[in-house]
């Protein structure tokens, strides 16, 4: 414990919650503690990702453990990687169940730069990763007569609601396993009306019960943790940085 203490203080991560798994001091022991295959390890070297992050090092074996998180680490500090990699290592390979993961980012650039990171970190397990592009062809896309051959969405909040809204719905998320929502304090803010209604729907609509939430942030805001600390049960809060809310 007091060595998990030091590790924790000297790379400034607070962590509040119950159980909270130690953090990884080295992407080597995603496989000899928590049994993450090779590849996925090659693909973080092949990034060029050396050492974890301090977000990654304690983010990455709480969400391998399943745990449901809210994370704050200040922008530039991987928290890209740190919540895809829990959730290429626990999707594994393609099946034909629809999406069984879902993040949701603030704005369309965003949602292709994580595309990006994930066809990376995920080289070699042929997963069929989405974004939601032309809505008119999504229609179709993704409706109940389709092959169900995706496993990954990454969207903004308002396409994806968008197709939920259809009638019938044009999007199924009954098998989601993960949603993540990234840069939480972005659509969270005030001036980004409804976002908490959207987030609500899309919740709603990830019907496994098995369903597990993370949301990513660069600040520590009162409306987000609030938000998490209702919503999400078995909570770990994870603060990288400064600690101001
Ligand atoms: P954030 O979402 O926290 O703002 P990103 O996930 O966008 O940060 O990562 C910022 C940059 O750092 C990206 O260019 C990414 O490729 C790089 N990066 C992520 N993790 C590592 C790592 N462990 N080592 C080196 N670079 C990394
Ligand atoms: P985003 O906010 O995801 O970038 P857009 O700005 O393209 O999405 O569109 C905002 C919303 O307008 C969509 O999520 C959807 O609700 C609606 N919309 C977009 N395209 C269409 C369309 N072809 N037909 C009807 N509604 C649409
Ligand atoms: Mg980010």
């Amino acid at each position: 414990q007091e060595k998990i203490n030091q590790t924790r203080n000297q790379n400034r991560i607070s962590v509040v919650g119950r159980h909270a798994p130690p953090p990884i001091e080295s992407f080597s022991q995603l496989s000899t503690v928590h049994n993450v295959a090779q590849d996925l390890i090659q693909n973080l070297k092949t990034c060029g990702y050396e050492q974890p992050t301090p977000i990654q090092m304690q983010a990455i074996p709480i969400m391998l453990q399943n745990r449901q998180l809210l994370a704050c680490a200040p922008t530039g500090s991987g928290k890209t990687a740190a919540f895809l990699l829990p959730i290429i290592h626990h999707l594994g390979g393609p099946q034909k169940k629809g999406f069984r993961a879902v993040v949701v980012c603030p704005t369309r650039e965003l949602a292709k730069q994580t595309y990006r990171e994930c066809v990376r970190l995920s080289e070699g397990r042929d997963f069929r990763i989405h974004i939601i592009s032309k809505i008119n062809q999504a229609l179709t896309k993704y409706g109940p007569n389709s092959s169900q051959k995706y496993d990954i969405l990454i969207t903004t909040p308002n396409r994806l609601v968008f197709l939920l809204n259809q009638e019938p719905p044009a999007i199924s998320l009954s098998n989601v396993e993960w949603l993540i929502v990234d840069e939480a304090d972005k659509l969270f803010e005030d001036g980004v009306r409804g976002f908490r209604d959207q987030l609500d729907q899309i919740s709603l609509a990830c019907t496994n019960s098995n369903l597990r939430r993370a949301m990513f942030s660069a600040t520590n805001t009162p409306a987000v943790t609030k938000w998490c600390r209702h919503n999400l049960k078995g909570l770990i809060n994870v603060t990288v940085g400064q600690r101001n809310a």
